[in-house]
């Protein structure tokens, strides 16, 4: 039977191109002939959950594995709405961040409306809006920043959101408090504003905005947290946005109840209870970030020296060739053409052995 999918695939899905992701350890393995790899990609947590959530996992009942979860993630809800001083009802709790992104946008955007974010950011707000049907403008960033002012500029009266991501995600440039609330005030609550904070654990500078202290000053602000860098439960898929009650009672109509499993639900509450665990990373993130930079120094190898745990660096080659050299020494990094960074590489602080291994195959590549 002929399939006409022609006439059934909307102009802006046709157009749209899958994102594909890394393969599993295993065949990559066979495929770039090398005994193991250290996974410098994605921005994990090299030390794993904290010890208060392995415990929680170790301990999970398979029985219960046959039960839904709490549909609305009640009791991590509770905990997050008591770590806040907000009301339990301001948070969303979803399969990651990611799934947040969706719900926000869903929320607010019909056919013709746009949300604004930059060109060289976290990927997924741009994807969600154009696989949705809606328009994103991409403002480029300056400095390696979010240029608030040509944000600002680009707001029609089809604008429905604005996303910051706060740090960046691959700069790790940060908007200080007084830029965000500048920003703010001069949106006055005619759009909603996003600020991701998806690695607001790993910043101890004065200036860093805590988004979520500024919720209940700016109703239209919505923050989005993440378990999956500072807490190390990324593959159990667990993140959230906050927000004032008014907003978040819009975008739970969009939310598909039961996304988030009994484990990361369990998970995530018991990570709350390890304070030790960020220290601990944080003070090996540094150390680390210390390391690397002091390398490619000597290497001669420039480098955008931001917060977080991650580093963006610029190779005299193209990222793509550099990638599959460096697969071959078992180190995998991110490579950036498709964050619209051409020959800069993106490289996840970790243990110190993996960025021995970095560092000897960048080195070979650009000695
Ligand atoms: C990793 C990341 C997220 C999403 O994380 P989830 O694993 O979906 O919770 C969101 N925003 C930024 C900027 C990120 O780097």
């Amino acid at each position: 039977m002929p399939l006409q999918l022609e006439s059934l695939v909307p102009a802006y899905i046709q157009k749209f191109e899958a994102y594909i992701p890394s393969k599993p350890d295993p065949e990559l393995m066979k495929l770039y002939g090398c005994s193991q790899i250290f996974r410098l990609n994605n921005n994990e947590n090299p030390l794993g959950p904290p010890p208060t959530s392995q415990e929680v996992i170790r301990r999970f009942e398979p029985y219960k594995a046959s039960i839904y979860p709490s549909g609305d993630v009640y009791y991590l809800r509770y905990k997050l709405a008591d770590k806040f001083g907000f009301h339990p009802d301001q948070f969303i709790v979803g399969n990651g961040a990611n799934e947040v992104i969706a719900f926000a946008i869903k929320a607010f955007c019909q056919e013709g409306d746009n949300i604004i974010t930059a060109d060289k950011t976290f990927a997924v707000y741009e994807w969600v809006a154009e696989f949705s049907g809606f328009e994103a403008q991409l403002v480029p960033l300056k400095d390696y920043t979010f240029d608030d002012e040509e944000m600002l500029a680009r707001i029609n009266d089809r604008t429905k959101i604005l996303f910051v991501c706060n740090p960046n995600n691959p700069t790790g440039t940060y908007w200080s408090e007084a830029k965000l609330r500048r920003f703010l005030d001069r949106i006055d609550g005619r759009q909603i504003v996003v600020v991701d904070e998806a690695y607001f654990e790993f910043l101890d500078k004065p200036d860093y905005p805590d988004g979520m202290k500024l919720i209940p000053e700016y109703p239209n602000l919505v923050v989005f947290r993440t378990f999956s860098k500072m807490y190390g439960l990324a593959g159990l898929r667990i993140g959230y946005l906050a927000g004032s009650l008014d907003v978040v009672d819009v975008i739970r109509r969009t939310c598909v109840v039961y996304s988030v499993n009994v484990v990361a639900q369990e998970a995530a509450l018991a990570a709350l209870n390890d304070p030790e665990h960020i220290q601990r990373t944080r003070t090996l993130i540094n150390e680390e970030k210390e390391f690397v930079c002091r390398e490619l120094d000597i290497m001669g190898v420039p480098y955008v020296r931001g917060e977080a745990n991650f580093m963006m660096i610029k190779l005299p080659i193209s990222d793509t060739l550099a990638y599959r050299k460096m697969m071959k020494k078992g180190v995998m990094i991110r490579s950036m053409s498709g964050f619209r960074y051409p020959n800069y590489i993106r490289l996840t602080l970790h243990k110190h052995e993996a960025m021995q291994a970095f560092v000897e195959a960048l080195g070979e590549i650009v000695g």
